[in-house]
């Protein structure tokens, strides 16, 4: 049963300042989704399971031959498993904003050059003027729940309530944020502007120590508990959070949530804490798996992966919900063995090499998407328009203008050629690599954190063919001017689309 649809009033509004910031650059808008017109009988639920930092070679489908990931690897089997899918950004907070807009980092501004991610006491946050994926459901009629991390500002305007979920249970930022006794947001600012760099070494080694052999009193992220009563905002905050304890109780958040929506369409979003680093797992899962403590959290994962597929089953509303796998960015390598793995990969979390953006991504809905692998080219800017077109009614309002993603849907349902054959790599406000078919070009390289390349731009770009070089080791720019002509033009026509916002993270610096 479908409930009245309620009037876009949020949607409308939010609508109007982007159609008018878009009047402006209409002569070099972004291409235009190719949105389809489905009218299905019954509006599908959507669940997103979003990791955090786990690697493209962390899951046994994708080719771990330790960690074991029984109930990823099944949504896999009997749905579609991605092996080119990718984020909008190698970190999480513009990643994870990208998601929920639909929209290059670069074109909403959440991003930033100097500050890479949101950190507590962040006075901004997710713009109110950006119509996220929950808010554009919330139009349709569902019920929309988010269990897990947030990460896109922890001011009251910024949490998740305000931004179209209706309830949010999870910590706002990473949970490696809230240090105990060690420099908050505003100290490490001065510490790295002081140049005292034996000061500077001390408090990195300190802070390695601790995350390579963590303790739950080394952090006290704050857990909040958020919904909306009687046209208020309702939020309550335990702290610190038993990081522990997360994975578990995110699943268990999930599970209610999926039982108490009865009839109605819901959108389900659990980002996962883990496995960013300081790891945590429940008891049970202490020494389980062959993989340390990393494979023991990615094999929690697992299971939470499952216990949700099991409650949809219970709920009876697996053949009328598309669940999507993913991760927010390539793996922590700096983390060592605290860290993940991007496989074949190069690299990892913070470079536009393959191993920081392209995340292992698993697509299932029983009965009506075919199953198998794809190596078609897809982004999770692509999941609000997908998303968008699946559970389109003929009375809906189109919000897919401005978008930078695509519709997957034809891709899903009929396995045909991916509409989108160009990705862009942005490290910040910067186009450091282009993605164009197998050919992907590197006009600036830069390995990941503390890992040693040095940012590098290249008078002549590299040029790798990634079916045949995944690792991206071998540059073939001077045997192919003609695909280098052609990639050259294909990213000059991107950037004319793109009017860069300025980077919204960078404002904690700016004096006020
Ligand atoms: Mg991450």
């Amino acid at each position: 049963m479908q409930r009245a649809i309620k009037t876009p009033v949020n949607v409308r509004a939010k609508l109007g300042l982007l159609l008018a910031a878009l009047v402006a650059t209409a002569a070099c808008a972004p291409k235009a989704s190719n949105s389809s017109e489905t009218t299905p009988a019954q509006r599908p639920n959507i669940v997103v399971l979003f990791a955090d930092d786990m690697g493209y070679g962390d899951l046994s489908s994708y080719g771990h031959p330790y960690i074991r990931t029984p109930e990823i690897d099944e949504l896999a089997r009997q749905g579609q498993r991605w092996t080119d899918f990718y984020v909008a950004s190698s970190v999480c907070s513009p990643s994870r904003g990208a998601l929920l807009t639909g929209r290059l980092p670069v074109r909403t501004g959440i991003y930033g050059n100097a500050i890479r991610v949101y950190f507590p006491g962040e006075p901004w946050g997710m713009p109110s003027s950006e119509v996220t994926l929950a808010e554009a459901l919330q139009d349709r009629g569902y019920k929309t729940g988010m269990f897990g991390k947030w990460h896109l500002g922890d001011g009251p305007d910024a949490l998740p309530t305000r931004h179209g979920f209706d309830e949010w249970f999870g910590v706002p930022y990473s949970n490696d944020m809230n240090w105990v006794g060690e420099p908050d947001f505003e100290a490490l600012v001065k510490l790295s502007m002081s140049g005292d760099v034996e000061k500077q070494a001390m408090y990195y080694a300190r802070r390695s120590a601790k995350y390579a052999a963590p303790e739950e009193s080394y952090w006290e992220a704050p857990l909040i508990t958020s919904t909306k009563e009687a046209g208020e905002f309702v939020d309550s905050t335990e702290q610190p959070a038993m990081q522990s304890t997360l994975t578990k109780r995110y699943t268990e958040e999930a599970i209610k949530f999926i039982n108490k929506s009865g009839d109605e369409p819901f959108f389900l979003y659990v980002p996962y804490t883990m496995p960013h680093t300081p790891l945590f797992r429940s008891p049970e899962f202490d020494g389980k798996s062959l993989g340390g403590r990393y494979g023991d959290v990615v094999e929690e994962i697992d299971w939470s992966v499952g216990a949700i597929q099991g409650a949809l089953k219970k709920a009876g509303v697996l053949e009328n919900t598309l669940v999507v796998f993913s991760s927010d960015n390539g793996p922590w390598l700096k983390m060592h063995e605290e860290g993940g793995r991007a496989g074949l990969l190069r690299h990892g979390k913070g470079t536009t090499f393959e191993g920081g953006m392209r995340v292992p991504t698993v697509f299932s809905w029983p009965g009506t998407l075919p199953s198998g692998v794809v190596s078609e080219i897809g982004s999770t800017l692509d999941l609000f328009a997908t998303v968008m077109a699946l559970t389109k009614m003929p009375e809906d309002v189109d919000v897919t203008t401005g978008l930078d993603g695509f519709d997957l849907t034809a891709t899903l349902l009929e396995k045909t050629a991916s509409p989108r054959q160009e990705m862009p790599f942005y490290r910040g406000g910067s186009l450091y690599a282009y993605r164009k078919g197998p050919w992907k070009m590197h006009f600036i390289t830069e390995g990941a954190y503390d890992q040693g390349e040095k940012r590098t731009k290249h008078n002549i770009p590299q040029l790798y063919h990634l079916l045949r070089d995944p690792s991206e080791r071998f540059d073939v720019a001077e045997k192919y001017p003609e695909v280098m002509a052609e990639l050259l033009a294909a990213a000059a026509d991107h950037q004319q689309s793109v009017d860069i916002q300025p980077p919204l993270f960078d404002r904690r610096l700016m004096p006020r």
